[in-house]
């Protein structure tokens, strides 16, 4: 099938067990593709917009109901929505950082929490992680005490990734809230790889803000995600605008400028809800997720050589492993060199490690059925015996 000016049908997760790490959690439900086929035109949630006229007021689609149902699940106050959780840390960062400003984020986070402070003019300071790749409340006091002596002030703003990009590991982000405000720093709970994964409380957090990413985390259509914050913060980012043109004295009533008045007018917004009921049931069996990703670790861990770089037992299913010692070994003879594994992942029906990798790479047994995950872990062993790597057990 072709889509017309040489674009051909995408056909990965349709044919292929998916590793991708930023993948997994991001693959549409099949409600999603209807919404997709239904709301695709421009501005198509928009044909019952009445007065007061803003996206989050729409109520057929029930746009409305959703982002209450959102803040609700999150157990936070308000919700908008957003192109990616990148402009959600955008909004929060125009709000809270001034020219100069030191915003706090680790030494784990995301490029595109430094993106946002840059852009807002701030300076980016990060809170290093310790030796087993975990932020720490410790940490965190200790360097806006640092900062504090750098600055002459505490730090404005932090943004703290809950599972982090490149590990997978799951940091305090209770414990680190509960130090940063007792300096009075707002914090964000960057959920772009937990919302929608496993349950997120926002209010048992602590936390100012939590920020998820649909594309990556909710089933949803990119770019899309979530804002949402407490009562106190929502007032804050989501002001309504003052400005009036010279001439013709218009003003903009409801409209607010960090989301620049209306954010997700189609299928990203109605993907996302689509989603929801099911992104909603399946946080609720992230046990199961944790138990694939475990049946898939034991058989990497039994190649003699291979090691798990992420925090073990495993509390998310994206993991980076270290295989330098085992199949990096066979890359060196091999004539496929460092793509025989991918080469031989896809003979078995597995897609998605980076190309070449055979040192240290990441993958995210997320979805998986029970049968799948068997599969991928019996086909990295047999990768590991047919070319001669020991392996235990
Ligand atoms: C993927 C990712 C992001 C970016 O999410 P978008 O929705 O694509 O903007 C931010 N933070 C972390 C930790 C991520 O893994």
């Amino acid at each position: 099938m072709r889509c017309g000016n040489g674009i051909e049908a995408r056909q990965v997760d349709e044919l292929f067990i998916n590793i991708d790490p930023i993948q997994a959690g991001g693959r549409l439900t099949a409600d999603a593709m209807k919404a997709v086929v239904a709301y695709g035109d421009g501005y198509s949630v928009c044909d019952n917009c009445r007065k007061p006229n803003r996206l989050d007021y729409i109520s057929k689609p029930p746009i409305a109901e959703f982002h209450k149902d959102v803040a609700a699940w999150l157990n936070m106050d308000a919700v908008r929505t957003v192109p990616g959780a990148r402009r959600g840390f955008q909004a929060i960062a125009q709000t809270y950082v001034n020219k100069g400003d030191p915003v706090l984020v680790t030494s784990l986070s995301h490029y595109t929490e430094f993106l946002a402070v840059e852009e807002a003019g701030g300076v980016a300071r990060e809170i290093a992680a310790n030796d087993r790749k975990i932020v720490t409340p410790e940490a965190t006091a200790a360097k806006i005490e640092e900062v504090k002596k750098e600055f002459g002030r505490a730090p404005v703003l932090a943004f703290i990734d809950q599972v982090d990009y490149q590990y997978g590991n799951m940091h305090d982000v209770g414990g680190i809230a509960r130090v940063a405000h007792q300096y009075d720093i707002p914090v964000v709970c960057n959920g772009a790889y937990t919302v929608g994964i496993l349950p997120v409380d926002g209010k048992a957090l602590g936390v100012d803000f939590v920020v998820g990413s649909g594309h990556k985390s909710m089933a949803a259509p990119a770019p899309s995600g979530i804002l949402a914050a407490t009562a106190e913060r929502g007032k804050e980012v989501f002001r309504t605008t003052l400005i009036e043109g010279d001439i013709t004295r218009r003003k903009f009533g409801i409209k607010e400028p960090e989301m620049m008045g209306c954010t997700l007018m189609g299928v990203t917004l109605v993907g996302m809800m689509a989603s929801f009921p099911h992104v909603k049931e399946r946080t609720k069996h992230f046990d199961r997720e944790l138990e694939n990703n475990r049946i898939v670790m034991e058989a990497l861990l039994s190649i003699e050589g291979t090691a798990c770089l992420s925090e073990y037992p495993r509390k998310h299913p994206m993991t980076r492993v270290d295989t330098t010692a085992s199949f990096d070994t066979v890359a060196a003879s091999h004539k496929k060199r460092g793509y025989f594994l991918q080469s031989a992942l896809e003979e078995k029906g597995v897609t998605g490690l980076i190309p070449g990798a055979t040192k240290v790479w990441k993958f995210n047994t997320y979805g998986m059925t029970r049968r799948q995950a068997g599969h991928l872990a019996d086909a990295f062993v047999a990768i590991a015996r047919e070319n001669g790597l020991a392996v235990r057990g």
